[in-house]
């Protein structure tokens, strides 16, 4: 096992015993004793071990979660609870740059991405959610009995929430879900995904030392099949928070069925971005580009539909081919790294299987199409940022979430054909337009449906601002006080006062 890295980076955390799970305030190892490996997909190599928890463990994490729902959590007043998130967010924040660095060698994000993605950002969320904490309040009700009735609402936390995350972001995945969690005054069990748990594990030890009361945030890692089921199957969960891919979240809402848990989902997508001709092409190319691109494809809400006007679509694709040509790819810690590996080899086979499938339906490969495996990228899972032309709507690389760094630029000749051919998918994740006139930004953020739209810019993200799917792309919220509703329940109160 290598503490070490290409780049000569050590990180401490990796050192010692497998991980184990938090439960209840207290680290233990797995019930069953058994452990999974952490791989760097840099390299190859297996970094780390974590407690393989299962639904023994998830049992006692829910009860460790009920008991201090119940109990220190329930009464801990809104100024304290505040409290505790400010110190959390200036704990992660202290320790940002080694959570960068395990979030690199975990699942391959580069460190030296954009600046926007700094510390900064991504305590945003706990201090924004913070602010909420003293805020949560209900309304007194005019009503109209013809005696004396005094009613009124109160605002209460749902009570134990399963949040299952993906490995694709870890630091925001873990975070956009504890913030809520905190402020709204739930409790949580925590199942990161087995590719990237490391983040989750580190986190957890944030929370222990701010003095986060035992049992309010427990970690159980493991697998999907094992641990994320039995969450969600369990008759003294709440609610259960899901990201990740549609296919399992369906599974989830069946499997909540037995107790009607509340569910939020966010899930997939296939999202359109739309060049029109009267784009500034100086920021359309980076900005389609990299909205596809970024972190490898793996984020939902990659634009990897381009849909350019014809007049400019040929110029659009020659600069799109040159700046894909020139994106450094490479270690997740080479600081001049733009695009990092995709995060197992399992999702390698995923990616290259869909840059074989292209040619095969008719699509032609005018940048990148394969794998990378030269010099010091031979161990890796790494794949040349793809553009596919000559691609039709039907194709399944143009319906099928790839989550790789793989995009499809189509002509388009009309707006309405635009809009429909942008809406013709099962998913309702994200939209992107490049334009400068008004009418048409204001037309094309109307009409496509989807949960974001984007004008001039890609991947934009704030806490305040509420993210969310249509349709096969989730239900509910991340982020902005929708997000927090979702962890609160409304009791009406009457009180006849004659
Ligand atoms: P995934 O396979 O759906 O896994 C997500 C999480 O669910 C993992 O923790 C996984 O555990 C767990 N899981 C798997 N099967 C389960 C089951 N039967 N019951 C309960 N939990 C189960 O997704 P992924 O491959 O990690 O992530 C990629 C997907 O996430 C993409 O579709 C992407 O679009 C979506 N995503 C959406 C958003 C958004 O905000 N909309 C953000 C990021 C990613 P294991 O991994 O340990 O098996
Ligand atoms: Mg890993």
């Amino acid at each position: 096992m290598s503490t070490t890295t290409p780049t000569d980076r050590p990180i401490p955390f990796l050192d010692g015993p497998p991980k184990e799970l938090l439960i209840g305030g207290a680290w233990s190892a797995a019930d069953s004793g058994r452990t999974f490996p952490s791989v760097n997909p840099s390299t190859g190599e297996v970094i780390a071990e974590l407690a393989e928890g299962d639904a023994t463990d998830v049992d006692r994490a829910i009860a460790a979660a009920r008991a201090a729902f119940e109990g220190p959590w329930r009464t801990t007043r809104p100024v304290q609870r505040q409290a505790l998130m400010l110190a959390l967010a200036d704990a992660v924040a202290a320790d940002f740059e080694h959570l960068r660095l395990l979030e690199a060698v975990d699942m391959g994000l580069p460190v030296g991405r954009s600046p926007g993605a700094g510390a900064d950002f991504a305590v945003q969320v706990l201090r924004y959610f913070a602010g909420w904490v003293t805020k949560i309040q209900g309304d007194t009700l005019p009503n109209s009995m013809p005696f004396p009735v005094l009613t009124y609402t109160l605002r209460e936390p749902v009570g134990v929430v399963a949040a299952i995350i993906p490995w694709n972001s870890p630091i925001s995945n873990v975070l956009w879900k504890l913030a809520p969690v905190l402020a709204s005054g739930c409790t949580m069990v925590l199942k990161p995904a087995e590719q990237a748990s490391l983040v989750a594990v580190r986190i957890a030890e944030l929370v222990t030392e701010v003095g986060i009361p035992d049992g309010v945030v427990n970690v159980v890692t493991g697998f999907g099949s094992t641990v994320g089921a039995a969450l969600t199957a369990h008759p003294d969960v709440d609610k259960v928070a899901f990201t990740g891919s549609t296919a399992v979240g369906q599974e989830i809402v069946r499997a909540a069925a037995g107790n009607l848990k509340r569910v939020t989902l966010e899930l997939g997508g296939k999202s359109p971005d739309i060049v029109c001709a009267d784009a500034d092409l100086g920021r359309a190319v980076p900005g389609a580009a990299m909205g596809v691109f970024a972190n490898s494809g793996q984020a939902c809400c990659a634009g990897t539909r381009i849909y350019v006007e014809r007049p400019i679509y040929q110029d659009f694709v020659d600069a799109a081919v040159e700046l894909a040509g020139k994106l450094r790819v490479g270690h997740s810690l080479d600081p001049s790294t733009r695009i990092g590996p995709v995060v197992s080899e399992q999702q390698l086979e995923r990616v290259t299987g869909y840059l074989d499938l292209g040619p095969a339906e008719g699509a032609t490969a005018v940048a990148g199409g394969h794998r990378l495996t030269d010099g010091d990228l031979a161990d890796g899972y790494f794949v040349a940022p793809t553009i596919f032309t000559d691609v039709t709507d039907d194709m399944r690389i143009a319906r099928e979430e790839i989550f790789g760094p793989v995009a499809c630029v189509m002509p388009f000749d009309t707006i309405d054909e635009v809009v429909a051919r942008s809406n013709a998918t099962s998913y309702g994740l994200a939209g992107g337009v490049w334009t400068r006139d008004v009418s048409t930004a204001h037309r094309l953020a109307q009409e496509l449906r989807s949960g974001t739209v984007w004008v001039n810019t890609y991947n934009l993200f704030d806490p305040v601002v509420p993210f969310g799917g249509y349709r096969m792309s989730g239900w509910g919220h991340e982020c902005g006080p929708d997000a927090l509703d979702q962890y609160l329940n409304t009791k009406a109160v009457w009180i006849r006062t004659d």
